[in-house]
Order: structure tokens, then sequence, then C-alpha cells
């Protein structure tokens, strides 16, 4: 019976990158580029309907909070979120299941 395990090979290093950009609020105007490339059109005058609360207000006012992994976009009034966009082998997905509305 051996009893060892070997479960070596961790990294003595400090992980790069830092979490500073999480806590930085954007707005609408901030991902006008990224809405662009997947709308196809200009969308940051866009009105959109909170799903959750029914607050309205154009694109351009809402809360955008960029991730390492995404972006989202969030109601100012609740905070719930609207809109999430995560770029995956470089096709972004879109995902718009907090809008009850968008126009
Ligand atoms: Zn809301």
């Amino acid at each position: 019976m051996d009893g060892t395990t070997s479960g070596s090979a961790v990294p003595g290093s400090a992980v790069p990158g830092s979490a500073v950009l999480e806590s930085a609020v954007l707005d609408g105007n901030a991902i006008g580029g990224l809405l662009i490339e997947v709308f196809g059109t200009e969308m940051t005058t866009a009105v959109g309907t909170c799903g959750s609360c029914g607050a309205v207000s154009q694109v351009a006012e809402l809360a955008v909070y960029v991730h390492g992994l995404g972006t989202v976009v969030r109601c100012r009034a609740c905070e719930a979120v609207l809109m999430t966009f995560v770029r995956i082998r470089g096709v972004t997905c879109v995902d718009l299941q907090g809008l009850a509305s968008l126009s």
C-alpha cells in the first residue's frame, strides 16, 4: 500500500492582475461600440424597460460594470441585471433576460 499522493505543482508566485476594475461603474456610453458590434446599430439612445422594477431609461444611462469575463448592465433603480455580454472565442454572447423591453 502506497499512501502517498502526488499533488504538487503549486505555483509559488502571486496571481497577476487585480480586481480594481471590478469596482468601477461606467455608463451605457462605455459600451456604445460593443452595442453597435452586437446589434449592428447605435443602441445607447435606445430605451430599455427594467423587467424587475419597470424603470424606463436610455441605455446610455444604465449602470455598466466591466468584469474580466464580460460586461454586466444593471438597472440604476433596483440594480437588477438587465444585460450581460460575454465574449467567448471571439464571439460576443448577449443575454437580455433582465429587460422587459428594448426599443
Ligand atoms: Zn429596475
